[in-house]
């Protein structure tokens, strides 16, 4: 860790900054001036030096739309050459949606990126702000990572791999197929072998159109207008289907296949996810799996699924077919290693 380096903190909003009202939590101006004020000068001394950008329009992360990654990914481009690292403060809610989304906008990287945030707002007993922001500050001035992280309850995963998995718990953030990348215990750990390797910054923001990924949830006597709805929209160029097990769907249901097949044949791309979070797709295991095989769904692996929504966006935005799509679902591509 190199405490010389200068450090960009974008806040976006988020339960770290929020104060109370009427209405439970809202976001708050400010932040620069609310965490100095609870950093003292002994841990400022050992800390880099960092100026906090708020956002204009702060937000609870569950406002969030795709619009809203490129609007960040959009200030770290113009930032880029100014800062050797940079810190995004974000609600937990669509944290992982974000920080998938950025990694694929900004790959390959020569800078780390270290989304953070907190279950516990700044300044209320027990948060968990100054934790989080120090953690993430410290490795947003290390010279082995080049890639978009999320450090969050003494955890640095990738952030591509990244879902919130508890809604109270300190240590809400996991990456169930995938290793962490570090640990902060009385030591810093950082996994090397684990890391990305750096090479010059490359943007890619596309124009998201807020609406062309949709999710198809498979569930036990689903009807027709619910498996029609995100298929036939008009708006559709990606579709999600989340099904059972290592990724198979009930192909006895009257409209499931037919749907999924004329989706396909528009050039909708259809990308299969398991209702498991942990484990990989295999559609060819059983027989209800392997028409998807037939038909052309495009098997989802061991991806989260915010990082396959925020890269389908990412795709579709960037004019990939289903040909493409399909390749950047079992090729690093699009910027994640492994799926
Ligand atoms: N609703 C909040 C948000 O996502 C939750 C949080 O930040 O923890 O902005």
């Amino acid at each position: 860790m190199n405490n010389t380096k200068r450090i960009l903190v974008i806040y976006t909003g988020g339960t770290i900054g929020m104060v109370p009202s009427d209405q439970g939590y809202v976001p708050a101006p400010g932040f620069e001036a609310r965490v100095r004020k609870h950093l003292n000068d002994d841990i400022v001394q050992q800390l880099p030096e960092f100026e906090v950008l708020e956002m204009d329009q702060l937000i609870d992360s569950s406002n969030a739309v795709p619009a809203d990654w490129a609007r960040v990914a959009t200030l770290l481009q113009q930032h880029w050459q100014q800062y050797d690292g940079f810190v995004v403060l974000h609600g937990t809610d669509t944290m992982a949606y974000t920080a998938a989304a950025l990694s694929f906008m900004i790959t390959p990287m020569d800078k780390p990126v270290i989304v953070t945030g907190s279950q516990i707002p700044l300044g209320v007993i027990r948060s968990d702000a100054v934790d989080n922001l120090t953690n993430s500050l410290l490795f947003a001035t290390s010279n082995e990572l080049f890639e978009v992280c999320i450090c969050f309850g003494n955890r640095l995963l990738r952030g591509n791999r990244a879902s919130k998995l508890k809604t109270t718990a300190l240590d809400t953030f996991d990456s169930p197929n995938f290793e962490h990348l570090g640990k902060m215990q009385i030591d810093v750990e950082l996994y090397g072998d684990l890391l990305l390797r750096g090479d010059k910054a490359d943007f890619c923001i596309p124009e998201f159109s807020n609406s062309s990924v949709k999710l198809l949830m498979l569930y036990p006597g689903i009807t027709a207008d619910m498996i029609e709805a995100p298929l036939k929209a008009a708006d559709t160029r990606a579709v999600i289907m989340i099904s059972y097990g290592v990724g198979n769907p009930p192909d006895a249901n009257p409209t499931l296949i037919p749907a999924l097949e004329d989706a396909i044949s528009r050039g909708i791309a259809v990308v299969n996810l398991s209702h498991c979070l942990w484990g990989d797709i295999e559609q060819g295991a059983y027989s209800t799996g392997a028409t998807l095989n037939r038909i052309g769904v495009i098997g989802g692996r061991d991806i989260t699924l915010e990082a396959a929504f925020a890269k389908l966006h990412w795709l579709t935005s960037m004019g990939f077919d289903q040909n493409g799509i399909s390749a950047g679902f079992t090729t690093p591509k699009a910027g994640e290693i492994k799926a």
